[in-house]
């Protein structure tokens, strides 16, 4: 299920659509008298797909830790900026109105993260049947404590079947989409990234599997992929390529 298995599944999906199309193709030449040719069958793509346990692979595990916990700390860095105004209390709002004074638009973002992570983790505890008391309010503590609770617990989330979340990470204005978990982390892991102005590209580790300098960050996997044996590269690895080699 993870986001290592994308190109997979869009390669895969492609090929059912053609293939449906063609079926459709066959029926039309068939009643059109079958002169000549028959429409020509999509050729089935060649497909490597990662297998884990038991929905996600080792690499997706450490990608979705790696993204939440880095969710919390950009969230906090961007909350802490001068001009943001503090997430509210339960005591700050009165019911059914908007809070006084308007939230920047970093802070909107900050509440955004946090309400969809709360959500996330009332549903997984709810799948779980597990007795939590999700705290109100969406404060920093709030945030972090929540961050804490997913990942103590990701190992048997990340093998729950169907689990998303609902999600304006790409687009406030738009309805929410919804997105798995770690897809769900990558995404606010890029955007966050983005206004912090922390963004991972460049690296000059060789790749563990064949020697080269081809490591490309793709920003939808959270990890570097070898153009040249694609072989998928977390960042932490990357770093201590650098760091074995500089050594
Ligand atoms: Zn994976
Ligand atoms: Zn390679």
């Amino acid at each position: 299920m993870g986001p290592c298995n994308r190109h997979a599944r869009a390669a895969w999906s492609a090929f059912l659509a053609a293939r449906e199309a063609h079926a459709d193709a066959v029926d039309r030449w068939v009643a059109d008298g079958a002169r000549g040719e028959p429409p020509p069958e999509p050729p089935m793509p060649v497909l490597q797909w990662r297998p884990g346990e038991p929905l996600h692979c080792g690499l997706c595990r450490e990608t979705c830790r790696r993204a939440l916990l880095l969710v919390d700390e950009l969230a906090a860095s961007l909350a802490a900026r001068p001009g943001v105004v503090k997430a509210q209390t339960r005591w700050s709002r009165v019911k059914g109105t908007r809070p006084h004074g308007s939230m920047s638009g970093e802070g909107d973002v900050v509440h955004t993260v946090t309400g969809e992570l709360l959500r996330l983790r009332r549903e997984v505890a709810r799948r779980l049947k597990l007795a939590d008391q999700v705290p109100a309010g969406r404060s920093g503590v709030v945030r972090s404590r929540s961050v804490t609770w997913l990942v103590d617990k990701l190992d048997v989330l990340l093998a729950l079947d169907g689990l998303t979340v609902l999600s304006s990470v790409e687009d406030e204005e738009r309805a929410p989409v919804e997105l798995g978990p770690v897809d769900w982390a990558l995404a606010w892991e890029s955007r966050l990234r983005r206004l912090v102005d922390d963004e991972p590209g460049q690296t000059h580790a060789r790749c563990p599997g064949c020697g080269l300098r081809e490591l490309e960050w793709q920003p939808r996997a959270g990890y570097y992929v070898c153009g040249n044996c694609s072989r998928h590269v977390g960042e932490a690895e990357a770093m201590e390529a650098v760091t074995q080699e500089a050594g």
